[in-house]
């Protein structure tokens, strides 16, 4: 447990270097924890093995150090915590909170891209089949939830309403799984992340529900993007960060965030900056766009 009781955390895939995109994410989860005496982890989510570029993880963790932000406790890889998953979907089944499915994506398709429970009555076995969810033996569906940065979020009532995999086909653990194994675990108090993965919240507050756990608070930064709709990522060759010379970067990061940093202190090192930037974090400052795009990121 940390100082204050708070628990963060930075939780970056393995599929490239970091770019300036997940380094705001890293900043903001990073200045949100320390400004409230809390806990920094740092988590690589390396469960997708196709997705996974060799070298990512350390580069990840490299480029983080460079840039002067140290994590609290050890490093958890997923891909380490199958048998927390195993556990999860075993509680599931007993209770009889999920199924298994052999609709493919194009049969989904073909219904209209929404999965109408097909599957649910239909007892299939494990073998070769997705597991999902059973939305509704949830009491309500999540249809919104309150967002300390972005406020009252709406999400899509028919998304709300989808029995979502928790285990693929191919026998990879859902994203929405592991995280949210993973954050109850590690005992994470707050998540602050990209808007991008704002609609999963919905889905990770329900499994939250159903395991009859405390939901964490959230906070979604807003997502740097080139032109509209178009987020910087790893996928589209968004640029890693320079990790021999990271003030200039840590300084655009900060500005992005609503926060310029004073000119006695930016000539420091990060480590100065950083400091500076945890006394002065406001949460009020941090625009409450869910994208701002930046023509040269
Ligand atoms: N691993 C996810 C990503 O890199 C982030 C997960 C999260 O913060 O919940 O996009």
């Amino acid at each position: 447990m940390s100082q204050s009781g708070y628990i963060g955390r930075f939780a970056p895939s393995p599929s490239g270097s970091l770019h300036f995109g997940s380094l705001v994410a890293a900043l903001g989860s990073y200045l949100q924890a320390k400004s409230k005496q809390g806990k920094w982890l740092v988590r690589i989510e390396d469960i997708d093995p196709p997705r996974e570029v060799d070298g990512a993880s350390e580069d990840i963790l490299a480029t983080l150090s460079a840039y002067g932000l140290h994590h609290d406790d050890r490093v958890i890889y997923q891909s380490q915590q199958s048998t927390h998953y195993e556990q999860a979907l075993k509680a599931f089944k007993q209770q009889q909170l999920s199924y298994n499915c052999d609709c493919t994506r194009k049969i989904i398709k073909q219904q209209g891209g929404l999965y109408l429970g097909y599957c649910r009555e239909r007892a299939l076995s494990a073998e070769d089949n997705a597991l999902r969810i059973n939305v509704a033996k949830l009491a309500q569906p999540i249809t919104h939830f309150y967002d300390l940065l972005q406020g009252e979020v709406t999400l899509n009532k028919q998304q709300a309403d989808e029995d979502f995999i928790i285990k693929r086909k191919d026998g990879l653990y859902a994203y929405n799984l592991a995280v949210v194994i993973d954050d109850i675990n590690q005992g994470v108090t707050e998540i602050v992340r990209g808007a991008d993965l704002l609609p999963t919240t919905g889905k990770q507050i329900c499994l939250y529900q159903l395991l009859g756990q405390k939901t964490p608070s959230y906070i979604h930064l807003p997502l740097v993007v080139t032109e509209p709709g178009l987020k910087l990522s790893k996928q589209n060759h968004a640029l890693a960060i320079d990790k021999q010379n990271p003030i200039p970067t840590l300084l655009k990061a900060l500005a992005f965030l609503g926060h310029e940093v004073p000119a006695l202190v930016n000539k420091g090192s990060c480590e100065s900056i950083l400091n500076w930037a945890v006394k002065n974090w406001c949460l009020t400052k941090v625009p409450k766009q869910t994208e701002i795009q930046l023509l040269s990121p």
